[in-house]
């Protein structure tokens, strides 16, 4: 193995990986390195007894069409690695006000509404559409693949002038919350704790801390009469699978179980790393996909400490607890691939063990179970305590005893789903914040920072430590599938620079 490459990227997350690819398709020579035995980060994929398992991501959209405002299909095209992906509309819903089927599109959501809260609320609801139209606009005139690091807004701005100026009005919206908008213009419950429910299934967290643009740009997508939501064929390991081969056939390679324990810094620039097992890896440029926490772990003591101090105090949204199953699927012919349940609005959509997301894609892609069976990913998103778990060691009573009474969530809902699930099970596997930053390496196994938007914007991918770079869901703009890959794109393109950051852009016609 060679010692010495123009960039390392630390981690293989979604956002490293297109921090890599963007890297190596303008000629660099890329080594991602990753701690585990898999690429993906939260979203690779695994494989026991014939099934396929998720471990993160089931709610993937704009993979399917182009032009699209998905960062992560942006990369994919210009790599030339198109994804085969399923188009589906409809989801399950099971909310105090009763279960639903809902459907993605403008017209059939209305449609609930009418039927659940009367014609006035859906007329609510419209005049409420409408106001998001021009927000949704304004995001997508300035692709978040335009941006440069450093965000100076009025630089781009003044670069992409005419198309921009015009939504100037809908875009003092953007880097806000979403919460104030709703509170300005909707009224109904139902309404309300939908918008809160979507937020949080985005962000982790409630309306009032979760980014405007990024909920303009969801709903501008739901808008569309031809809207649907993408399950890419073979899971999420093939997305990570389209990105590692992109990047490898640019030159770039991925190593996965190689830890990096430390950064090494010469007179304050970033040169390469330590793994683990004591090799050295040095480059010109360094970027970290770990989350923040990790990310100053690896630095030596003492080296910019008041930026390292700073950071240290983000907080973190809180964990996940999953579900992993592999079931006889005989007799469930009207099963959708995802359901949310929702216990009670009146104690806060991130309350814990409140929410569950059940997701079954062997619905759609028959390949990830063996034949006639179902895999199932379930998880209470972001709302599992650390304090919990913080002092239990995984593997001992203490912890399967708390394991087996946390994850009794998950039974009730899906009893009410399919009455004999417990039946059916051919492998049951639950797992605790423990598990998740086990495999995933990440702090607290939590979902990412808590940073509201009502305080500012997620921080960029530059640091106070030359040639060291951020990207991932600890960085702008945040956490999610599409933000990732925007922040991995972000940070090559202030390693490659302005030149082949502008031709990129004009290939894929941004
Ligand atoms: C259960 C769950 C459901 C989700 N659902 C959705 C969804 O439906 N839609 C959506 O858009 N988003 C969803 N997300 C969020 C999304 O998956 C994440 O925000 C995103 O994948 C994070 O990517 P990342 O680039 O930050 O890297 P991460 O996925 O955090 O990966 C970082 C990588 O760095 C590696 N690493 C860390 N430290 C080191 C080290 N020292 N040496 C080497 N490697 C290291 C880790 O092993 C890991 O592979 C979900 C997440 C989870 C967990």
């Amino acid at each position: 193995m060679k010692h010495k490459v123009d960039v390392v990227v630390i981690g293989s997350g979604i956002g490293g990986l297109c921090c890599a690819a963007v890297c190596a398709r303008a000629g660099r020579e890329v080594l991602v390195l990753e701690a585990h035995s898999q690429p993906g980060g939260a979203a690779h994929g695994f494989q026991r007894q014939g099934y396929h398992f998720e471990s993160g991501p089931s709610l993937w959209s704009g993979l399917a069409r182009w032009p699209s405002n998905n960062p992560l299909a942006q990369i994919l095209r210009a790599l030339d690695q198109p994804l085969e992906v399923i188009p589906y509309s409809n989801w399950d819903v099971l909310l105090p006000e009763g279960d639903l089927r809902v459907p993605v599109g403008r017209s059939g959501f209305e449609a609930v509404v009418r039927d659940l809260r009367g014609s006035a609320v859906m007329e609510e609801w419209q005049r409420f559409s409408d106001l998001l139209q021009p927000i949704a606009a304004a995001a997508n005139a300035l692709p978040l693949l335009a941006l440069r690091p450093g965000l100076d807004a009025m630089a781009q701005l003044l670069e992409r002038g005419p198309q921009l100026f015009r939504h100037l009005p809908a875009m003092r919206h953007l880097s806000g919350a979403f919460g104030p908008l709703v509170d300005r213009h909707l009224q109904d419950p139902f309404l309300r704790h939908w918008v809160d429910l979507l937020c949080f299934l985005i962000s982790g967290m409630p309306m009032g801390d979760t980014n405007a643009a990024a909920m303009a740009t969801l709903f501008g997508d739901w808008f569309d009469p031809e809207a649907s939501l993408d399950y890419p064929v073979g899971g999420s390991a093939a997305v990570v699978d389209a990105l590692v081969q992109g990047l490898k056939r640019h030159g770039g390679a991925v190593r996965t179980q190689a830890r990096v324990e430390r950064i090494l810094l010469e007179d304050g620039r970033a040169v390469g790393v330590r793994l683990q097992d004591g090799e050295s890896i040095h480059a010109d440029q360094l970027v970290s996909n770990a989350d923040i926490w990790s990310t100053l772990a690896l630095l030596p003591e003492g080296a910019a400490s008041a930026w390292r101090h700073d950071r240290a105090g983000t907080p973190a949204c809180n964990g996940f607890l999953h579900l992993h199953l592999g079931f006889d699927a005989s007799g469930l012919d009207d099963l959708p691939i995802h359901t949310v349940w929702v216990d009670d609005w009146q104690r806060g959509i991130a309350a814990e063990r409140n929410a569950v997301v059940l997701s079954v894609p062997s619905v759609l892609d028959p390949n990830m179970a063996p034949p006639g069976r179902h895999v199932l990913h379930g998880y209470t998103p972001a709302s599992e305590p650390w304090d919990l778990w913080r002092d239990v060691e995984r593997g001992s009573e203490a912890y399967n005893a708390l394991k087996q009474e946390r994850c009794g969530v998950f039974w009730s809902v899906l009893e009410r789903k399919i009455p004999d699930i417990r039946d059916r099970c051919e492998l049951v596997m639950e797992g605790t914040p423990l598990t998740h930053r086990h495999y995933l390496n990440v702090h607290q196994g939590s979902y990412g920072p808590a940073l509201s938007a009502a305080g500012g914007l997620f921080p960029g991918v530059t640091t106070p430590i030359h040639d060291l770079w951020l990207c991932g869901a600890s960085t702008f703009p945040g956490i999610g599938i599409p933000p990732v890959a925007a922040s991995g794109a972000l940070a090559a393109h202030g390693i490659v620079g302005r030149q082949v950051q502008r031709s990129l852009l004009k290939e894929l016609g941004l």
